[in-house]
């Protein structure tokens, strides 16, 4: 199927599927291999572009009534809401990455997840959710899916017995790889057997770490999701969502992304494997660049507390070291002494180098206040119960010469101490 979505022919074949054969099969490249060579394509039929196409057709012409069932039965795209020759490019890039058979490429990161658990759930299903997750995915939760017949448990990830209390009944675990924003780190490999023992399918929001650093396949999870605006796309620059797991699976998510209208734009999906293709090579600079900034602030006595497992005092460091041995990434957060006050000194000392930008993962830095952003909808009692405080900053450390953000960082510090 995917060649013939590549409409060049029954020559064609990516670079991916040439080299790395079947996606369900033991990953033969190294994920920086992989990543380069996404979408790459070679024909016998002559030459073809190397990048594939910005398929930006609302839909296909047929030559024959034949053909178009054809298509309809599988063998190409016909629609683009029901998919198109780019989203398949980046869907079968990242199921190679991942070592899952298949992906759905989605309109947003919230789509992939919402496609995801209402597959995993069913109707009158119930999910069992990490409170400490992303605030739109919290939203989802409490509000969106109650109201279609869901019902929702929110457990601390990080208490087992809470989550082993919750699990009877569920149909999903949906958690996050590292919560938001103070980076702990649920013990996935455990949690993925007995949300399984307990028959429940496991979804993993993995958008923190990236493909790069966190394979949950091998962890056994069911549901792989990334917001493809964070470290996939990599430059601010892609909107979209993926999901990822077994074939079935994936077709109930996509069915579902059709129906609800959620499926993502040809451009979109373009400049996201674009950035997948360098993936690798910036999540290990990107982890490089935030422990060396984790080190610096955790000495600044301006600084009350820093959030990021490279550091030995993180609660889970051992347990990070052993599921993220390539590196934590590089989100991180950190609280300063005096409150907003601080927060407020702090991010105007240091713009417009490091700009307050309410999202990440871009390859420069950018910084995000969680207390007025991602968890304005909290009251302060939610909001102390997760560890975010007016004097929390969230960083997102980018790609830059290390030397120049110490500087920047001192700067700032400086201003508030
Ligand atoms: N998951 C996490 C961890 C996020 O931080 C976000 C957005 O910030 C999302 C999912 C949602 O992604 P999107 O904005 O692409 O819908």
């Amino acid at each position: 199927m995917a060649a013939a979505w590549r409409r060049e022919g029954p020559a064609a074949r990516s670079a991916t599927a040439a080299y790395a054969g079947p996606v369900n099969e033991t990953r033969t490249l190294a994920p920086m291999t992989l990543a380069a060579r996404a979408g790459a394509r070679i024909s016998a039929d002559g030459g073809a572009p190397l990048l594939p196409p910005i398929a930006q057709s609302t839909v296909q012409a047929f030559p024959s009534l034949e053909v178009m069932e054809a298509a309809f039965a599988g063998a190409g795209p016909y629609y683009y809401r029901d998919g198109h020759a780019s989203g398949a490019v980046l869907e079968e890039a990242v199921a190679a990455l991942e070592g899952a058979e298949a992906s759905a490429a989605a309109a947003s990161g919230m789509a992939a997840i919402s496609a995801a658990l209402l597959a995993a759930g069913g109707s009158q299903g119930v999910i069992v959710a990490d409170r400490n997750s992303y605030g739109g995915t919290r939203k989802l939760l409490v509000e969106t899916l109650p109201r279609l017949g869901l019902s929702v448990r929110l457990v601390d990830a990080l208490n087992e017995a809470e989550v082993a209390a919750a699990l009877p009944g569920a149909n999903v675990l949906h958690l996050e790889a590292l919560t938001n924003p103070t980076m702990r780190v649920p013990d996935l490999r455990r949690l993925t057997d007995m949300a399984h023992a307990a028959g429940a399918l496991v979804s993993l929001d993995a958008t923190f770490v990236s493909p790069a650093l966190l394979r949950p396949t091998t962890l056994g999870v069911d549901f792989i999701e990334h917001s493809l605006a964070k470290y996939i796309g990599g430059h601010a620059a892609s909107m979209g969502g993926i999901v990822s797991g077994s074939r079935q699976l994936v077709l109930a998510a996509r069915g579902l992304l059709s129906s609800l209208g959620g499926s993502i734009g040809a451009f979109d999906a373009f400049t996201a494997l674009l950035g997948l293709k360098t993936l690798p090579l910036r999540m290990a600079r990107h982890s490089e660049n935030a422990r060396a900034v984790a080190q610096l602030l955790a000495a600044h006595p301006a600084v009350s507390r820093v959030d990021h497992p490279s550091l030995p005092g993180h609660p889970e460091h051992a347990r990070a070291a052993g599921l993220f041995p390539l590196g934590a990434g590089g989100m991180l957060s950190f609280e300063l002494h005096g409150g907003y006050g601080a927060a407020s000194r702090f991010v105007r000392a240091v713009s417009p180098a490091i700009p307050l930008a309410p999202s990440f993962a871009d390859v420069a830095s950018t910084l995000s206040h969680p207390a007025s952003s991602s968890h304005r909808a909290l009251n302060p009692a939610e909001r102390a119960e997760i560890g975010v405080s007016d004097g929390l900053l969230r960083f997102s450390v980018g790609l830059e010469d290390i030397a120049d953000l110490r500087a920047e960082l001192l700067a700032g510090l400086e201003a508030v101490s």
